[in-house]
């Protein structure tokens, strides 16, 4: 989608596949099947034949997690071969965390392949992330020379540091299945906190349930309190339209008091 993280368009690039971003709605963030459709039909007629789709499984800027079966719907409707790649690299330790049932996993059969960072919400440190695939798939990036290295030789960038790893083994491991839930789960206590606040106040705002982002629209936000509370833009120039709030264990509901009350002033809005 038109929210995909830049590291897609990069892997495109470096592997010569052409890229196709398919647009969201404005508000909602949400992929349109009429334009997926609309994308499938000009690659056929560009003579494309396999497609591999990147589902978001919570993007970057808004959180927002796209649904798979809106693209496998309309691939198998022309009968096309496809792979189905889940972007779980900023969502995948945060949106599953929760009292609903997630569908996007591998008990979807279409699935074929999925990312996490544990250097993104679980803050291990860089060059962390997790690629998860289907048995047969692995062996497509195998490289037969490197017959020195005991195991296999299937990553793009060669050797790689033991010790990230290790700080990930040790990270999931002093949390558990359990204490992380909770920890998501306080978080996810404290966007509800935000977002009632926003809705009091009337701001428009994006968040997907079940995530910690918060992406405001630009024009209720002042120059003075995005730099004030660091806030990330969108983009870093004057046609910037969002800016998004993060909510980590850092992010403490004093700080967000603090957020509301400087944005009421500024909007010389009244008080709740
Ligand atoms: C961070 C992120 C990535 C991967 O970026 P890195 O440079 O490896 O950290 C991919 N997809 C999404 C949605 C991300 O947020």
């Amino acid at each position: 989608s038109e929210d995909t993280h830049y590291s897609i368009p990069k892997a495109s690039n470096l592997l010569m596949l052409d890229w196709i971003k398919v647009p969201v709605d404005f508000e909602t963030r949400e992929l349109q099947e009429s334009a997926i459709r609309d994308s499938v039909r000009v690659a056929l007629a560009k003579g494309k034949k396999y497609f591999i789709v990147v589902s978001n499984m919570g993007t970057t800027m808004f959180g927002s997690v796209d649904d798979p079966k809106k693209y496998t719907r309309i691939l198998k409707e022309y009968q096309l071969p496809f792979r189905l790649h889940i972007d779980g690299a900023y969502g995948g330790f945060v949106y599953p965390f929760g009292d609903f049932e997630n569908e996007i996993n591998f008990t979807n059969p279409d699935i074929s392949s999925l990312t996490i960072d544990a250097h993104k919400m679980l803050q291990a440190p860089y060059g962390t992330g997790i690629f998860v695939c289907r048995k047969g798939l692995m062996e497509n990036v195998l490289t037969d020379e490197a017959k020195y290295v005991e195991g296999m030789d299937l990553t793009l960038c060669g050797s790689r540091s033991g010790a990230n790893a290790v700080a990930v083994w040790v990270i999931l491991t002093t949390y558990g299945p359990h204490k992380w839930f909770e920890k998501i789960s306080v978080i996810k206590m404290r966007t509800n906190w935000l977002c009632r606040q926003l809705d009091q106040l009337g701001i428009s705002y994006f968040r997907e349930p079940e995530m910690n982002i918060v992406t405001i629209h630009a024009e209720a936000i002042s120059a003075e309190l995005a730099h004030k509370y660091n806030l990330v833009p969108k983009s870093h120039d004057e046609s910037n339209e969002w800016y998004k709030i993060v909510l980590m264990d850092h992010v403490e509901i004093e700080h967000l008091k603090d957020f509301i009350q400087d944005l009421i002033s500024s909007k010389n809005l009244n008080p709740i």
